[in-house]
Order: C-alpha cells, then structure tokens, then sequence
C-alpha cells in the first residue's frame, strides 16, 4: 500500500530523533512491501527563522492533505524571548487545532529490564501499564480571552477554562472504548471540588460511563491522580483528563518509565478514531522536547520517536502487524541490553536505531 507521511523533524533532538525512525519505516516498507512517500517540512523556531511564521499555512495544508503527520519536537533557548510576536509552542497548538487532533494518546508502560532506570521502587513499577487520554484542544490553552492589561495601575492576566459538552463527550467516549480493549477501567481526572469546568466534565463523565456499563468508571481529583501515579500506578489503566491536567500528569507518568526518550504519543482527529470516515488524520510524536542539552550530539534517545511511528502505522495507516513489529523489536531490543546515555548505556541515537532494526 501507498501513503504519504509529512515530517516535522523541527527543532533540536527533533531531527535526530525523526532521521531514525524514518529509517525504521523505510525497514518495515520494505518488509511488509509498502511505500512511504515523505514530505519534509519547518515546523516551530526553524520555521521562525526561514519564515517569520512557527507554523505557515502551506506547512498546515501540507499536514492536512497527508495520511499522518510525524513531528519531532519543537523549542530552544534561541526562541525563548516571552515578548516575541511568535513562538515555537504557538505553532505546536495552531497545528493541533488545525489538524482537529483533540485527544492524545500516550501509553506509559514499564519494561522489566528498564525498572531500575526509574525513581520510583521496583515493587511498585510491576504491571504498571497505563494510558493517558489527554484533550488536546480545549480548555485553558485555547480558551478566550486570553489576555494582559493595565487595570487600577495593576498588571493583570488573564487564561480561560472552557469547556463544551461535545468536546468532552467525544473525549470520554474515545477513552471507553480504548478501555475495553483493555482492563476495562477509566478513571476520569477532574477537579470538581473547585473547577465549575469540571463539574461539567465529571456530569458527562457519568453519563458516559452509564451508556458503558461494562466499563468501570471511578472518578479521581487530579491532586489526587498526581499521587496515585507514584504511590500505586499498577491500580490505573485508562485516565482521562483535560488539557492541561493532562500535560502535567503525562509528565510525571512518564517518569515511571524511566525516561522522557521511551515514551510516543498519538494525537487523533474525529476522522481518526473512526468518528467520521473522511481521513484518518493523525500527528504523532515523542512526549519530550527539543532537549537543548543534548543536541547535536547524537546521543538522543529514539525509542519515543520509533514507538511514534508504531502508533503511526496502527491508528492512522491500520497497519497492526507492522506496529507490533516495530514495538516487539524496541523490547527486544531493551531485553538484549541495548541502551542511549539516558538510560544508563553508551550507545548513540543511530547505533540504538540499528539494533532496533536488526529485531525487525
Ligand atoms: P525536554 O523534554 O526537551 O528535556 C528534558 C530533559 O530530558 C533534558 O535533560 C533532556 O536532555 C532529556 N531528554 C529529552 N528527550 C530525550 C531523549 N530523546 N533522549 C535523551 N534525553 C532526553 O524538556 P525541556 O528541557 O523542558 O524543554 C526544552 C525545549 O523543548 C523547550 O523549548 C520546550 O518549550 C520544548 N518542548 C517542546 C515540546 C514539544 O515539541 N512537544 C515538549 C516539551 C518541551
């Protein structure tokens, strides 16, 4: 089969990390007999310096009209000025609007060789196999207004949280039916006790969980879920949370895994979840960022990245067997000792790739 995949390498570790996987997916084309057809394009503070814009609309049409899109991460010192017209970050939230992708994905699974590289006590890291289903396209990040001002010779900010009932019902709907192919558990994160937001969201959390009745629904505040995430993470299966709750609990849970450099992530469109059938756009990415620290020296970590293209392949391509190939050749590849500075080895980004592919 034919698709076209845009690229997104962006900025720092980014087109490290995405120069890899593409080779990993030019191995499964071949293997499987496929043809990846891609389109490179600037995204984020590359995309400033070229074209004054983090995002231009032709880069925007250019994701649009693809079959998936696979970003690396976007970001850096060089563009971290707050009064800039335009930043990098601007770019990664106009794209996620643009593409509709309002829910994000990301498993968070620990792999046994990997429990020491994590913080937490290994007794408490067995089993853990968690996904977090973040909103990705309300809430405070896009609420308006949105705004600074001079008020009583004060300097006041201004963030709005808002939600509307569908975009949480399509959210807690995706979340069920992940769950039942699964352990049939969602624990919906909310902060109810304040948030008049999440009164709404635990409201339709409810009724979604009624229509589901095969699936346990618990209702958890997010103060709360941030500690069960360290004191009892094997108890968790599918959370479900909004925007920005989401943003920091991925964080955290990602901390279970031992690295930022281990973790994918899937950000879906209607189209993609099988709510509409026009496309089945998709943007998949790594959880961490552009990681200035270490870039350029080819040193990053490329599993998030390779385990991006998995879910690539699997939500918006339909292609299981190759996304399981590619995810049984990462644990493979951990269980055989292979391993970047990040998780206690020495290997470099494109020798840690090489081992990958030689268990494809
Ligand atoms: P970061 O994720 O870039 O880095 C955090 C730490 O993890 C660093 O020590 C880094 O070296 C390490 N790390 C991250 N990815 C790694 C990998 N693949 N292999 C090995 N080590 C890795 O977070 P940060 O330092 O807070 O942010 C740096 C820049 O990235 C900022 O400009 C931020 O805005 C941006 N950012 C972008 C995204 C995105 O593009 N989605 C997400 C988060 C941060």
């Amino acid at each position: 089969m034919k698709f076209n995949i845009t690229l997104l390498p962006g900025d720092g570790i980014g087109p490290e990390v995405v120069g890899e996987a593409v080779r990993v997916l030019d191995v499964i084309a071949s293997k499987f007999g496929h043809i990846f057809n891609y389109n490179e394009r600037l995204m984020g503070g590359c995309s400033i310096d070229k074209y004054g814009s983090s995002l231009t609309d032709e880069t925007l049409a250019d994701c649009k009209a693809s079959d998936a899109v696979l970003l690396g991460a976007v970001g850096g010192p060089k563009w971290d000025d707050p009064n800039a017209k335009d930043r990098p970050e601007r770019g990664l939230l106009a794209l996620r609007k643009g593409l509709g992708v309002f829910a994000n994905l990301r498993p968070v699974k620990v792999h046994p060789a990997l429990i020491d590289s994590s913080p937490l006590k290994p007794e408490k890291l067995k089993d853990v196999d968690i996904l977090v289903v973040r909103e990705l396209t309300g809430g405070l990040y896009f609420g308006q207004p949105k705004m600074r001002e001079m008020k009583d010779g004060r300097e006041r900010a201004v963030d709005t949280l808002e939600y509307y009932d569908y975009e949480i019902c399509r959210v807690m709907e995706l979340a069920f039916n992940l769950a039942r192919g699964r352990k049939k558990k969602v624990t919906s994160v909310d902060k109810a006790n304040v948030l008049e937001s999440s009164r709404l969201w635990r409201q339709l959390a409810t009724q979604v969980g009624r229509d589901n009745p095969d699936v346990e629904l618990e209702h958890m505040l997010v103060d709360t879920a941030a500690m069960k995430l360290i004191t009892g993470p094997a108890w968790m299966d599918v959370i479900v949370t909004e925007n920005m709750f989401g943003d920091i609990l991925t964080d955290e849970a990602s901390v279970l895994a031992g690295s930022m450099g281990m973790l994918p992530s899937a950000s879906l469109s209607e189209a993609g979840v099988g709510l509409s059938h026009d496309t089945r756009m998709g943007l998949y990415e790594p959880i961490h960022g552009s990681a200035p620290d270490i870039a350029g020296k080819g040193i990053a970590n490329p599993i998030g990245t390779i385990l991006s293209c998995a879910l690539l392949l699997r939500y918006s391509l339909k292609l299981e067997a190759e996304a399981m190939s590619i995810e049984n050749a990462v644990g493979e590849t951990i269980t055989a000792g292979a391993r970047t500075a990040d998780i206690g080895g020495k290997l470099t980004t494109r020798q840690m790739t090489d081992e990958i592919i030689k268990h494809i």
